[in-house]
């Protein structure tokens, strides 16, 4: 059968759309959010639900084409589009229904963190979610998910309670803690590696309408002094706390004092989960580190945080992303933090220390490292493409700095460079286990695209 009669018969069948290299859109169909990736799919399919969810599977399985699926179309790695094979793209599948007397939401596999926030605080609820609102719930879940409540409710893999799956034979399944609880293990951190989720469900918390919220910067001449100020303040944080130190660059904007625009800097973000008088209270200490260059922090309605770092994240600019685990902040690492940033090629990119514990350390699901106190991550953000061998060699170099540091115990998965890492690297101690669980849910290898496990070799 040619690809074209397979694709007549799936036409047939399919009842969204079927974007193909001919068509007017399929520039933008095939197009995701980082500008660093560029790949030619054979056709995109835009699902309208499960069914036709099922059916591109098995198209693809049938034809033999490699599958990328798509949630946000955000993965740093570029794992939602593939050259010559079939996208399965969820973005048409967004709804998010909240049952508030439960506390649960119902979350289809295409909606962003942004859908989910509206939806969730109409009832004065959240879910752990990312700290950009466009990053798709479905990847950003599947490989574990940071976000500003992090260490109050956990990762948000931590929060789902059950997902719809359609597996590599077509099949429509459900994986919670009662129904194929091997499968709900290991989607839990372990990547889109094992099938197509087509809807979570989340436990909801209550949160807002308004948190106290920290974001300061200080000179980049007392990054050290700020960094280890701060790791006095996070040895003893309560669990509400939720802050995020980066190294960065100074915007160019008004909101700055222009005598120290594009100079190097050291900010602090963060938010209180629970009363807000208690968290302006207790985020203080974080706004004194050192002498401000400015001061930002204040109370916000949840949403608009959630908002905070949208416009620095444009999509189609270039991005590399990578990421070490790190059992404690020692003074070598902090030296290596404020040594690489300074030596960034791009002033718009950033090394963050996602400050970690709390109810992270309480969940569980294959997502690895738990017990880690920081993750450290480096981000390459630049427009230039002539500069791009150097911003992704300033990662690559960084990285294998810090993996040198007793400190360091693993990677994100989520923050993993163009995938190149081993997947036995990217999920550290539950590697194995992801093996077993793989070989029986996709053991002819259909779903590749996030840090593979199985290998098609
Ligand atoms: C601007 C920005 C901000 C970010 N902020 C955070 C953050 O705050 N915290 C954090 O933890 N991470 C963050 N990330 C990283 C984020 O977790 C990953 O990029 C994640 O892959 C995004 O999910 P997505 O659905 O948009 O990605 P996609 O590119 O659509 O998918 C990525 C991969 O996930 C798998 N996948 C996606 N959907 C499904 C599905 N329904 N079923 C099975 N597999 C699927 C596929 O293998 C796919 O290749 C951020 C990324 C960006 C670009």
């Amino acid at each position: 059968m040619t690809s074209d009669g397979s694709l007549q018969g799936l036409r047939q069948r399919f009842a969204g759309d079927l974007v193909s290299p001919d068509d007017d859109d399929y520039p933008d169909a095939r197009r995701v959010w980082n500008g660093a990736i560029n790949r030619y799919p054979r056709v995109v399919a835009r699902c309208t639900g499960p069914a036709d969810v099922a059916h591109a599977v098995s198209f693809a399985a049938d034809a033999d084409l490699p599958v990328a699926v798509r949630g946000g179309g955000h993965g740093v790695s570029g794992g939602a589009v593939v050259d010559d094979g079939v996208v399965i793209d969820l973005g048409w599948m967004d709804d998010v229904r909240v049952d508030p007397d439960e506390q649960v939401a119902r979350v289809s596999a295409g909606a962003r963190w942004g859908d989910v926030d509206r939806e969730t605080q109409a009832h004065g609820l959240a879910t752990p979610g990312g700290v950009v609102s466009d990053t798709g719930v479905a990847g950003l879940t599947l490989g574990g998910g940071f976000g500003h409540l992090r260490r109050t409710f956990g990762l948000s893999c931590d929060n789902v309670r059950s997902m719809d799956v359609v597996t590599a034979e077509g099949d429509l399944v459900v994986a919670s803690a009662d129904r194929n609880p091997d499968l709900f293990w290991a989607l839990r951190g372990g990547g889109g590696n094992f099938g197509v989720v087509t809807s979570f469900e989340f436990d909801l918390h209550p949160v807002g309408p308004e948190v106290a919220t920290c974001f300061v910067w200080y000179d980049g001449d007392e990054a050290t002094e700020v960094l280890h100020a701060f790791r006095e303040w996070a040895d003893d944080a309560p669990r509400e706390a939720n802050a995020l130190p980066f190294y960065a660059y100074v915007p160019a904007v008004e909101l700055f004092p222009e005598d120290a625009w594009d100079d190097p800097a050291v900010a602090v973000l963060g938010a209180w989960a629970g009363d807000p008088d208690e968290g302006v209270d207790e985020l203080r200490d974080l706004r004194t580190l050192a002498d401000p260059l400015a001061d930002f922090s204040d109370v916000l309605p949840y949403r608009e945080f959630q908002r905070l770092l949208d416009e620095d994240y444009p999509e189609g600019r270039l991005y590399y992303w990578k990421s070490v685990a790190l059992a404690e902040l020692t003074d070598d690492v902090v030296d290596l933090l404020v040594e690489r940033g300074a030596a960034a090629p791009s002033t718009l990119s950033t090394v963050d220390l996602w400050h970690l514990g709390g109810a992270i350390r309480e969940g569980d699901g294959a997502f690895p490292k738990r017990d880690a106190a920081y993750l450290f991550n480096v981000e390459a953000n630049w427009d230039d493409p002539r500069q791009t061998e150097a911003n992704v060699q300033w990662v690559r170099d960084t990285v294998d700095a810090v993996r040198e540091l007793d400190a360091a115990e693993g990677m994100y998965v989520n923050f993993a460079g163009f995938g190149e890492d081993a997947a036995r690297v990217a999920y550290g101690e539950s590697y194995d286990r992801l093996r077993e669980v793989n070989e029986r849910y996709d053991p002819e290898g259909v779903f590749s695209g996030h840090t593979p496990i199985h290998s098609r070799d």
